[in-house]
């Protein structure tokens, strides 16, 4: 006990064996003084800790594997993210957030594909498009287009049953997959509703917006085999419907097919017809009911196409607007239409002819409208004054403002500007006093009912008082009997226009109406 012992020093060390094998062993060195207390050697225990080395590195590795799988759990659980994220962008527009083309094409398959035979009226597509889109979307600009699409999206998740698909499939295209068995009156019902819900108007950037949309419906039936099929006949079916008139619907039967198939034949034609030259241009004369004489002319396009024969404007033009070609057709119009009457009126002792030209919405709401007509203009000579160009109310409908500019960039230039089928919208005076017009056409529909109904009597003579104050030249179009044309130069009508007084007639018959017949009275 004379032993003084300080406490003991342990460490922890690999030692190997003879054979070259490692241990593990936990050296305690205790220091041993003697009597005097002074420092005298060393006593060492040695113990072989191996085994509970081995258990340490185990908890060790545990530990770690731990961290490990916590690791790789946020690792998955990230992926499943990423994984979510795009099969929601695969499934999902990103505009509308609605479903996608894709989506929807594959729930249609999934209802095809239910048992080998397929099952007639498992699904329905109700094919929606909106109604002049491109007005909004080419003179309001992308931005508004966007919103657009955006409100439309809400009010289509809003009005429809929560268990239909709801897809946008393309630019302005929407879709609605109804799953419950074959019932061809919920689909009726569901697009009564859709096109009620997309009437209500619309606030796009502070602007009061009406749009309207066609639907066509389709039942899955036998002659389908892929989901191509189905939404085919559902878009002929919607074709159908805008031919019925704006908000319409229309339910496929297989007599559209055929007509489907001469639209795609019709549109891609249209695409070439400019370079081919297929259209030609035809005059309609318009009188002095005064005067009797030759005052203007209207042109009217025609279209010849070398196996679907002559096509008349009112087919072909809202093609050309849905397609995008109405403006190069317009230019072509303007541009033809200048030169031709331009060598009349030098042929005929330099009378100054007026030219009445159509021109299109779409054409108006175009940033260069004005300056491709200036220079249209400088190109064939033709006096600006002489011109006058005919809109309907229609183009007032989207963008009033860019709309009313460019009417007012025309004038500028000397154009005229006549408010063409008048009395056939809805407030037709309200545009009057709000923009710059010059001439009214009163609507052929006024006219031909004007000898039975004393109520079409009395507005033609109150838009010809209004025309005498507001200071407008006002045009009859479709005259078309001697009675009409007396009652309108009783009621004081300056101008008119029919097949009565001529048919619109070629570019050669006009000169030669003009050289021979203009002091001819009228029949
Ligand atoms: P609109 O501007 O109202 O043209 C008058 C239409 O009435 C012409 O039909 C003309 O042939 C027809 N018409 C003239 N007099 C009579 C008549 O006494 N009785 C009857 N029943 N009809 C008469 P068209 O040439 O078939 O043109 C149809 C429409 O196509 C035009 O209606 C116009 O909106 C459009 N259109 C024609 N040419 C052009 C064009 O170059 N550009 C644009 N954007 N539209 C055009
Ligand atoms: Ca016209
Ligand atoms: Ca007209």
């Amino acid at each position: 006990d004379a032993l003084q012992r300080w406490d003991p020093v342990e460490v922890e060390l690999i030692n190997t064996r003879r054979d070259g094998t490692q241990f593990w062993v936990q050296l305690s060195i205790v220091p041993v003084a003697n009597e005097k207390g002074w420092f005298t050697h060393w006593v060492s225990v040695q113990r072989d800790i191996t085994e509970r080395k081995d258990a340490e590195q185990h908890f060790r590795q545990a530990q770690l594997d731990r961290e490990e799988r916590v690791a790789l759990e946020s690792r998955l659980i990230e992926r499943e993210r990423i994984q979510d994220e795009l099969s929601y962008a695969a499934f999902h527009d990103e505009l509308t957030r609605l479903k996608n083309r894709g989506y929807f094409m594959a729930r249609i398959h999934s209802a095809l594909s239910k048992g080998t035979t397929q099952k007639p009226g498992a699904a329905t597509v109700l094919y929606l498009d909106l109604d002049r889109f491109k007005y909004v979307n080419d003179g309001m600009g992308h931005h508004a287009g966007d919103s657009l699409l955006k409100s439309v999206a809400l009010r289509l998740s809003e009005c429809i049953d929560p268990t239909a698909v709801i897809a946008r499939i393309g630019g302005d295209e929407f879709a609605i997959l109804l799953t419950d068995e074959g019932h061809q009156e919920q689909a009726i019902e569901t697009a009564e509703r859709v096109t009620h819900a997309l009437s209500l108007p619309t606030a796009i950037d502070g602007q009061q917006l009406f749009i309207s949309c066609s639907i066509g419906i389709a039942t899955l039936d036998v002659q389908h085999t892929t989901a191509e099929d189905l939404i085919r006949d559902a878009d002929v079916a919607m074709y159908a419907a805008k031919k019925k008139g704006r908000g319409s619907w229309a339910v496929f039967d297989l007599s559209m097919r055929q007509a489907s198939i001469d639209m795609l034949l019709m549109q891609n034609a249209l695409k070439h017809a400019i370079t081919r030259n297929e259209f030609y241009l035809v005059y309609q004369p318009i009188y002095s009911i005064a005067t009797e004489t030759i005052v203007g002319v209207e042109a009217l396009v025609r279209w010849r196409h070398s196996t679907l024969g002559i096509i008349a404007p009112d087919v072909f033009i809202s093609v050309a607007e849905d397609i995008g070609v109405i403006c190069d057709l317009g230019q072509w119009v303007m541009r033809s239409a200048c030169r031709e009457v331009k060598k009349w009126s030098d042929a005929a002792g330099a009378v100054t002819l007026k030219l009445n030209v159509n021109v299109s919405g779409v054409e108006l709401n175009r940033s260069d409208f004005v300056t491709q007509v200036a220079e249209i203009i400088a190109e064939t000579g033709f006096d600006a004054r002489a011109l006058q160009i005919e809109i309907t109310e229609s183009v007032f409908l989207h963008e009033p403002e860019i709309v009313a500019k460019t009417l007012e960039d025309l004038r500028a230039q000397g154009i005229r500007i006549a408010l063409d089928d008048f009395g056939t919208g809805y407030s037709s005076l309200g545009y009057i006093d709000r923009y710059p017009i010059d001439a009214i056409k009163i609507d052929r529909s006024f006219v031909t009912r004007m000898m039975k109904h004393e109520r079409s009597v009395a507005i033609v003579n109150s838009i010809l008082s209004l025309g005498q104050a507001l200071d407008l030249a006002i045009v009859a179009e479709g005259v078309e009997t001697l009675g009409q044309l007396d009652q309108l130069r009783e009621l004081g009508c300056p101008y008119a226009q029919g097949f009565l007084l001529s048919p619109p007639v070629l570019a050669e018959d006009v000169l030669a109406m003009l050289m021979t017949s203009k002091r001819q009275p009228l029949p």
